[in-house]
This record gives structure tokens, sequence and C-alpha cells, in this order.
């Protein structure tokens, strides 16, 4: 099953991820009442369509000023998202995501998935967020980081701790990005997960970590 973003927002919300504040909107008038709700001055829309690479795609909008908020909404609300992943027919957006928008100080990388041959769950990681990981592995494969973890034993602040010494993170967000990455895998493992990424989680402009996209 794939979840829409606010969907798996929610759900690694209840495991105690930063994620922004947010709620969904399927006109721009509800689009209106979310960002009046959330107390920020500026906000971003989000397609909930089920395809990554919104953002090039017209799917994802900053918006900075209050009055274009309606205008941009009601655009993005039934327009069609073409992506790699959605096929040339495209997406309709039926929803959109409205949140708080995050200053973003540093994009990174990060999912878990099940790696069949040894039958352990992997993290991989990479500085490097906000593109696409492929890309990433084919340009700097240095800057992918992989570990198993052994589901028995389960993912630990150490391991966290490592991955972040190993993107080359500012050592006061080691503790931070450890616990964060044990909350996603804890909830990975419950649901039983075939994958989960975060791309982007981002460092902010006042040092905490927040997860900005998720795909479950
Ligand atoms: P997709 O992967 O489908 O393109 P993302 O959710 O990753 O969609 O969003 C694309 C980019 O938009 C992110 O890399 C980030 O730079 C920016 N972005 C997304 N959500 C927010 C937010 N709440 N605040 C600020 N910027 C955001
Ligand atoms: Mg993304």
């Amino acid at each position: 099953m794939n979840l829409h973003e606010f969907q798996a927002k929610g759900l690694l919300r209840s495991y105690g991820v930063p994620v922004p504040d947010g709620g969904v909107a399927s006109t721009a008038s509800d689009a209106l009442r979310v960002a009046k709700e959330l107390n920020s001055d500026r906000w971003v829309i989000k397609a909930q369509v089920h395809a990554g690479g919104r953002g090039k795609a017209g799917g994802v909008k900053v918006v900075d000023v209050f009055s274009d908020l309606y205008d941009l909404s009601a655009n993005m609300l039934g327009m069609k998202i073409v992506t790699k992943q959605t096929g040339a027919e495209g997406k309709i957006v039926r929803r959109i995501l409205v949140e708080k928008a995050t200053d973003i100080q540093q994009e990174i990388y990060i999912s878990f998935l099940v790696d069949r041959d040894s039958e352990q769950h992997m993290i991989i990681a990479s500085s490097e967020g906000g593109v696409e990981i492929e890309e990433v592995a084919e340009k700097t494969p240095e800057k992918v980081i992989k570990e198993r973890i052994n589901p028995v034993t389960g993912m630990g602040q150490f391991l966290g701790r490592k991955i972040a010494k190993k993107m080359g993170l500012d050592p006061k967000l080691l503790n931070k990005f450890a616990d964060v990455a044990n909350k996603l895998y804890q909830c990975f493992v419950d649901h039983d997960g075939m994958m989960l990424e975060i791309n982007p989680m981002v460092v902010t402009g006042s040092g905490d970590i927040v997860c900005l996209d998720a795909k479950m």
C-alpha cells in the first residue's frame, strides 16, 4: 500500500518524528482556512499524488504572501502532474497539503528498506538530499552510506550517530539525527514496511531536524 504524503506524515508524527505542521485541503477556500490555522508567515502547498519529483513538475510551491495562497491553491487543485512515475497520462491533483514553510539550511536523504538477500533491514543515508538517490549513487557513490540493521537488536543510538558522522553532519546534530532515525525505524518496523524514504530530511536554520517529505 502506498500512503499519500499527508498520511505518512500523520503516522510519523504519532511516533514523535518532527514533521512540519500542516493540513489537507481539497478547495482553495479550505487551503486558506488551513493556512490561517497554521499561524505562520510562509507556507508551502504540495500536490498529494503518488509520485516523486513533484517539485520539478509544479506540484510544490512556496507561498510568501498570504494573498497569493488562494490563487496558487486553485491553480494546483485540478492540475495534472506528469513525472517519470506517473507516466505520460499524469495524475490529477485532488488534494493539496498546506504546510508551514521550513527554513532549510541543509537537505539530507534517509531511507529504510528490506534487503532480501540478508533478510535484514538496511538504512541508506546521504548528505546529498533533495535529489534522487539513484542520481547521487551514479555521480558520487561515496556519498551514499549503507548500513545493515539487525531486526532483532534494532537500530540504536550508536548506529544513528555513526551514520550522522559519516555524512559529515555538525557534531551538535549527532544525537538529534540518531533520535529521529530511530523513531523512523520504529515506525518502519511496526508497520512491516517495504520502504520508508525521507527525501529531504532537513537541518533548519535553528539547528533542528525536520522531515519534509515522506514516502511509505
Ligand atoms: P518531491 O520529492 O515530490 O519533489 P518534496 O516534498 O521532496 O517533493 O518537495 C520538494 C522540495 O520542496 C524539497 O526538496 C524542499 O526543498 C521543498 N519543500 C518541501 N516541503 C517544504 C516545506 N514544508 N518547507 C520548505 N520547503 C519545502
Ligand atoms: Mg521528495
